[in-house]
């Protein structure tokens, strides 16, 4: 199987395709019918390319069993679907924490991204990737009333307001780190 949109860091061309390398995906005559759109790299919202393999946390791919047994597979930027408020704390959608698939409308839990999002501040060194990875980690737990991730929130503020003042990333992570942000969200 080749990318559609003939994208070279594609997991399908990298052979790290997590999603359609699996057995049995959802058939889809929505966006997959689209002779450009690869459901492995490109975001169901915007469109354009996403981060493939292991260490994309800055994107979330669906990865529920739908009836019959096929995975969903479809995925989409955190930042779009933030913005599209199809992930975060909402209310209305019961959301918490979580994203909601525009494909199959199942959710999936985005403590997982919140984690990974925090420990890139690990290898990061660019002050604005630092930023960027920390305010989408913010967001997608703002509104939140569990205990846990209140006080990460709240970690997660005076973080930025580190970055911002121009405070060494190795710092910035260290303050985030003191316990860790696995056992806080659990
Ligand atoms: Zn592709
Ligand atoms: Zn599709
Ligand atoms: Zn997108
Ligand atoms: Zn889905």
């Amino acid at each position: 199987m080749h990318c559609k949109a003939q994208n070279p860091n594609c997991g399908l061309e990298t052979g790290e395709s997590m999603a359609l390398g699996v057995m049995g995906v959802m058939p889809c005559n929505v966006c997959c019918s689209e002779p450009q759109f690869c459901r492995e790299c490109l975001c169901i919202l915007c469109g354009k390319t996403m981060k493939c393999g292991h260490n994309s946390f800055t994107s979330v791919r669906c990865f529920a069993r739908l009836s019959g047994g096929e995975f969903c597979a479809h995925g989409a930027h955190l930042t779009c679907a933030l913005d599209c408020k199809m992930a975060g704390v909402i209310k209305a959608l019961g959301l918490d924490m979580e994203y909601i698939c525009r494909r199959c409308d199942q959710r999936t839990d985005l403590r997982e991204h919140v984690i990974r999002l925090l420990e890139s501040l690990r290898y990061v060194h660019c002050r604005y990737s630092a930023e960027t990875n920390l305010t989408t980690a913010f967001q997608i737990m703002q509104g939140t009333e569990a205990d846990g991730a209140r006080q990460l929130l709240q970690l997660v503020e005076s973080a930025l307001q580190m970055v911002h003042n121009g405070a060494k990333i190795h710092d910035v992570y260290a303050l985030l780190h003191g316990r860790d942000p696995e056992v806080v969200l659990d």
